[in-house]
């Protein structure tokens, strides 16, 4: 690199140090790119790339953004999954000889935003650090804007990480080279793209010292290397302190369901299948959070939900009794509503990013402590008052606060008004001083105007000339000789000054600059003082957001008609839920009715149900009601239920539709076949299986087997609950050599008009003529209607079809007419309309209880 100048010889040096980022180099008002960055961004930003003589034969590529306007342009490339280095001037060019000094401040990456504008305050950012020692996966991850840390560590399988990436859905990741190459081979499989760093070498005397108290177990060498990665990473990027990361949060990722990416999606919990919205999934239809930080928090408990019974019952007792007593409930949220963003603004406060606008949110919030917990403490003996118990309002940082800050304070911290008139008797000589100087001003322009006779005469201020003494041209005339100094000249009025104006502006401006500094340095110390109770903040605001949560959970319940979910008793896994109902789908059937079911997985009535009917009828939203309610239950939720009876599940397995299996380029019955075989690696007794439209995405023949193979390793292996789907009406029987399998099927109701879908669960299966029924009613020609009954009735079909559905058809019939009542007749007939709101057209489908 011979012959560059020392400017570009400076900016070498500077980027050699953060060779994996775009490097804005901080020179006059321009933030400049060269080389390969300049190419990168102007390329990314669509802004003009430029060239600059850098000493050598050719000029290199430049291109530049305003420093005023970087910050868009930053969250543009972020958002883009680039790191962006910071490099500022560091002395100032008009005080420095030769070249100036220049330096990185920050490195700005996908994980380590902290500008509110870039993040939803309704979601975390999380970073995650990563390591794999010894067969075992350790992960910790990082929200920088509130100083959460959490850590776990498994036994390390692709489907354990997938899982842990699906609840922190991180932007970015640091971890060995191992770790990182599985998060990206996961990462992989949903879409997603994390921005991942290799870091091998890791320096555990930073744990000690960022965390004196924390006692690791010295099994976990994982858990430490994680930590310990994503820290130095952290401080790296970041360059200032990381005190706001105060506590690890250990936990054991056995006492939360692993759920996989496909089974949170196909049940909508935190986004819909469709367009990956928040907006009509689980996560928005719970959602009556009356804080950012209680949003945040239910979207982590529904993204986790819970393995220990305990604490599902601590959750619902609270939420019971918020549930009971609305008058409370509407105080409690009232309160709540008035609370601010406690850990981000915590977060600020330890970053050194907060003002004093924020210290007063922070001292408003600490104000409604104390009715929250008074109101809690009236249920009486409910794990509310124990969580409010708990809380501590921390008065005296609130006291501190209202002592210190004015009621209006600016947000610039540089220009006084922030500390309140009596806080400190320095401060209050210099604003009186300046007052003084301006109350003396005052008086200066009346007299003035008296010794000239000049009425409009006035005295005013501006940055750059100070005070002055204005006339109009028209006045000139009337000044007296000599006293007055001309100073600045406008279209129609001269500026003057006088030597005793210029004395006193002396004074004043003296005074005020000590005041401002003063001021400022008042308010750091308070920030400072504030940013060492970290810990006490942090602990409320986990508090308070938990509580949210709870509120939220009961406002939502009592809304949507849910109940409590009872527990099965002893060791029992019964499952009964008496009218339940689909929570994401009810809500939007806002015109139609929606239909209560029935469920019933017992030792009586059998633990696997096998559901037949033909699409539309409702086979796919019962399968997932049931999972639903039972997730509910474990994030200690009410459930739409008229009543629910529930095993604690272990796990619930999900395989349903293939909205976007094409996702990683493997085939849709590829994809089946591996959950299957995760499912049968892993299901328990405990477990949930819900599988819809098993064995479809192959020849019908082989599907057929294949379904019929896993469902008795299902009932004789497993012996978990299962509902299963198959367009293989063959299949109901068996029911006759399965014991604990129940044929059922969706009502459907055929009348003149065409068909009515019931939606209702009866026994029985489905009779398998509505397929050429419905080709009948498209309006085929009947040569082909008949054809298509003659060849059903041939010997080598009806080999595949036992001879069930006739007898079952009389038993679901009856079951129907008694159920009937409960059911108004739903319409959705000739043309009806799928989940996703497209038309559907009429298909052949499996059978058809007939009703007429
Ligand atoms: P299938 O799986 O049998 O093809 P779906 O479960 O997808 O059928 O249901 C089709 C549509 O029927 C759903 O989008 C929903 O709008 C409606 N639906 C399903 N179940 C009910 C119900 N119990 N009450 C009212 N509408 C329902």
């Amino acid at each position: 690199m011979a012959g560059y100048t020392p400017m570009m010889e400076q900016y070498l040096s500077v980027k050699a140090t953060a060779p994996d980022a775009l490097l804005f180099f901080r020179l006059g008002d321009f933030y400049e790119m060269f080389f390969e960055d300049a190419i990168t961004a102007s390329r990314e930003l669509e802004i003009t790339l430029t060239g600059r003589g850098a000493g050598g034969d050719e000029r290199v590529p430049m291109c530049g953004v305003p420093h005023h306007s970087a910050e868009g342009y930053i969250a543009r490339l972020i958002d883009k999954g680039y790191k962006v280095a910071v490099c500022e001037q560091m002395e100032d060019p008009a005080a420095t000889k030769g070249m100036v000094r220049r330096e990185i401040v920050r490195i700005v990456t996908p994980g380590t935003v902290m500008d509110a504008k870039m993040l939803g305050e309704a979601s975390n950012n999380f970073i995650l650090g990563a390591a794999l020692h010894g067969g075992r996966f350790g992960v910790s991850a990082c929200d920088l804007t509130t100083g959460e840390l959490y850590v776990t560590s498994f036994i390390a399988s692709e489907e354990a990480i997938g899982n842990v990436l699906n609840v922190y859905k991180p932007a970015e990741a640091i971890g060995d080279e191992a770790a990182i190459a599985a998060i990206h081979n996961e990462s992989n499989k949903t879409g997603r793209t994390i921005v991942t760093t290799v870091r091998v070498e890791v320096d555990s005397s930073r744990l000690t010292s960022q965390f004196p108290d924390e006692r690791w177990s010295e099994h976990d060498a994982s858990r430490q290397a994680a930590v310990a990665k994503l820290l130095a990473y952290l401080e790296e990027t970041q360059k200032r302190s990381l005190a706001h990361v105060r506590a690890v949060k250990a936990y054991d990722s056995e006492s939360y369901m692993s759920l996989d990416a496909f089974t949170r999606r196909n049940l909508e919990l935190t986004e819909t299948v469709r367009d990956r919205s928040r907006k009509g999934s689980l996560l928005s239809l719970l959602d009556r959070t009356r804080t950012a930080m209680g949003a945040r928090l239910l979207k982590r408990w529904i993204d986790q939900p819970l393995l220990d019974r305990n604490e599902a019952d601590r959750r619902l007792d609270a939420v019971e009794a918020l549930h009971g007593d609305w008058i409370k409930r509407s105080e409690l949220r009232d309160e709540l509503g008035d609370v601010y963003d406690l850990e981000r603004l915590a977060g600020r406060i330890a970053y050194g990013t907060a003002n004093a606008r924020d210290l007063l949110s922070l001292r408003n919030s600490l104000r409604r402590i104390p009715s929250v917990q008074a109101i809690c403490a009236s249920f009486g003996e409910t794990p509310l008052a124990a969580l409010a118990g708990r809380m501590d309002a921390c008065e005296d940082i609130a006291d501190a606060i209202e002592r210190a800050i004015a009621d209006e304070p600016p947000v610039s911290l540089r220009e006084g008004g922030i500390i309140r008139p009596g806080f400190d008797a320095k401060l209050d000589e210099l604003r009186e001083a300046s007052q003084n100087g301006k109350q003396w001003i005052a008086e200066l322009e009346r007299q003035e105007r008296e010794a000239t006779g000049i009425k409009s005469l006035k005295i005013g201020f501006n940055k750059v000339f100070g005070y002055y003494l204005e006339v109009t041209r028209s006045n000139l005339t009337s000044l007296p000789e000599g006293r007055y100094e001309r100073k600045q000249t406008l279209a129609n009025a001269e500026r003057f000054v006088t030597p005793e104006l210029k004395e006193k502006e002396a004074l004043i401006l003296e005074a005020e600059d000590r005041m401002f500094d003063l001021e400022y340095e008042r308010f750091i110390e308070l920030r400072d003082g504030i940013a060492a109770q970290m810990d006490r903040l942090q602990r409320l605001a986990a508090g308070v957001s938990e509580l949210d949560v709870l509120q939220s959970f009961a406002e939502a319940s009592a809304d949507r008609r849910y109940s409590r979910p009872k527990w099965t008793e002893g060791d029992g896994y019964d499952l009964t839920i008496e009218e339940g109902r689909h929570p994401v789908v009810e809500s939007v059937n806002e015109n139609g009715v929606f239909i209560a079911n029935e469920t019933s997985l017992t030792a009586e009535d059998g633990s696997i149900l096998l559901i037949t009917g033909p699409n539309m009828a409702g086979k796919s939203t019962y399968m997932r009601q049931v999972a639903v309610i039972c997730l509910m239950a474990q994030i200690g939720c009410f459930v739409p239920a008229k009543k629910a009876v529930l095993p604690f599940v272990d796990r619930i397995f999900t395989r349903i539709g293939a909205a976007d299996d094409l996702v990683g380029g493997q085939s849709t019955f590829m994809v089946e076949m591996k959950d299957i075989q995760v499912m049968t690696e892993q299901a328990t007794k405990r477990s949930l299986i819900i599988i819809d439209e098993l064995g479809r995405g192959t020849s019908t023949d082989e599907g057929m087997a294949i379904a019929q193979a896993v469902i008795e390793y299902v009932h004789n292996h497993i012996g978990c609950k299962a509902l299963v789907s198959t367009h293989f009406h063959e299949l109901a029987h068996l029911e006759q050599s399965l014991t604990g399998l129940k044929n059922g099927c969706m009502a459907v109701k055929e009348s003149a008009d065409g068909v009515t879908f019931l939606r209702k669960l009866v026994p029985g299966a489905a009779d398998s003529s509505y397929g050429i029924y419905c080709a009948q009613l498209a309006g085929l020609p009947d040569a082909i209607v008949s054809r298509a009954y003659s060849l059903l009735s041939e010997p080598a079909h009806v080999g595949g079809k036992p001879a069930i559905a006739g007898d079952m058809r009389q038993e679901a019939a009856a079951a129907l007419a008694s159920a009937l009542p409960a059911a108004p007749g739903v319409a959705i007939a000739a043309t009806p309309v799928s989940s996703q709101g497209e038309p559907q057209t009429a298909q052949p489908a499996a059978g058809i209880v007939q009703m007429s």
